[in-house]
């Protein structure tokens, strides 16, 4: 890598990559101006684990070590983030288990060849209340033949203007973790239970859910993919039908129709509350490997 002095605050900086690194672990893995050639982007895994590792003891002591640790935490940190191998947690035991009815018989619904037959219909549908207040329907998006697929709760104000899944600030975290475990944003498909956006981003109620599920189902059975990321208990709700606290429902791996489905927090109470990002990071990282095994 071609190295140039660089400046920081009027202060020359005799090692500019170790000053990148730092301020990288400083700003949690987003962008940093600086006065030199760009460095390679380095993986964002810093969003979830920004506090989260154990730092690795030291044993010497005294300022120089201080010293020492101070100048080198930004790199090792970095360092270490930049592998969601990691440190792995282990792939848990069994949980709940779904056979989901034959989608079109049960559910009344024509059987859709494509993902892009679904969305026109779910475009038409009325089949609940959450019709009435939307701007655009919101299908999903991703690639139809990915191995891991995300299912979120509903729609919020982002996502019904602009008729695309997670795309708000709960979204670009979303898309960030997805990053951290190397799968870019277009490898994976995101849908949500409910297509349309419930009023004041409320839970979607019971029979709300119902009627939507039917999309996601064939959704799911269109794209087969080989692993489940739902995200928030409400996400488990639609699609394990149990109501169970997160608590609950994570650290077991539970099966919807033979895929493997790990429940996880929603983004969007990661942003509320980051005690939530280190069991997180466990979370994607166990559906990670399951896509791999
Ligand atoms: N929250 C969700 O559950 N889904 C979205 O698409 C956006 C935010
Ligand atoms: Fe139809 Fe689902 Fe929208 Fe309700 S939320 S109107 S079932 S697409």
């Amino acid at each position: 890598m071609r190295c140039s002095l660089i400046f920081l605050e009027g202060v020359r900086v005799a090692d500019p990559r170790r000053l990148y690194l730092k301020l990288q672990a400083e700003l949690g893995g987003a962008e940093v101006y600086r006065s030199q050639p760009a460095a390679p982007r380095l993986p964002v895994a810093a969003v979830l684990l920004d506090g989260a590792e154990p730092s690795s003891p030291d044993r010497r002591t005294g300022d120089e070590a201080e010293a020492t640790a101070a100048a080198a935490q930004g790199e090792q940190s970095v360092r270490a983030r930049s592998d969601w191998r990691r440190n792995l947690p282990p792939i848990p035991g069994p949980g709940l288990e779904v056979v989901g009815p034959e989608v079109g018989l049960l559910d009344a619904l024509p059987i859709y060849p494509s993902l892009e037959a679904l969305a026109g219909a779910v475009r038409e549908c009325r089949k609940c209340f959450l019709c009435q207040g939307r701007t655009h329907t919101v299908p999903g998006e991703g690639n139809a033949q990915a191995g891991l697929m995300c299912v979120g709760e509903g729609p919020g104000e982002t996502e019904d203007r602009t008729g695309r899944p997670f795309v708000g600030r709960a979204g670009a975290l979303l898309t960030d973790i997805l990053a951290a475990i190397e799968l870019p944003r277009e490898s994976v498909f995101i849908a949500n239970v409910v297509k349309c956006r419930p009023p004041q981003n409320r839970k979607p109620l019971p029979d709300e859910m119902q009627a939507c599920l039917p999309y996601l189902r064939r959704q799911i059975q269109l794209i087969r993919p080989k692993v489940l990321l739902a995200l928030g208990a409400t996400a488990a709700e639609g699609l394990l039908g149990a109501r169970k606290t997160l608590g609950e429902l994570r650290g077991r791996v539970h099966r919807f129709d033979g895929i493997p489905l790990v429940v996880t927090y929603h983004p969007a109470a990661l942003l509320r509350n980051p005690n939530w990002k280190k069991p997180t990071w466990d979370d994607v990282r166990i559906a990670r490997q399951l896509l791999d095994a």
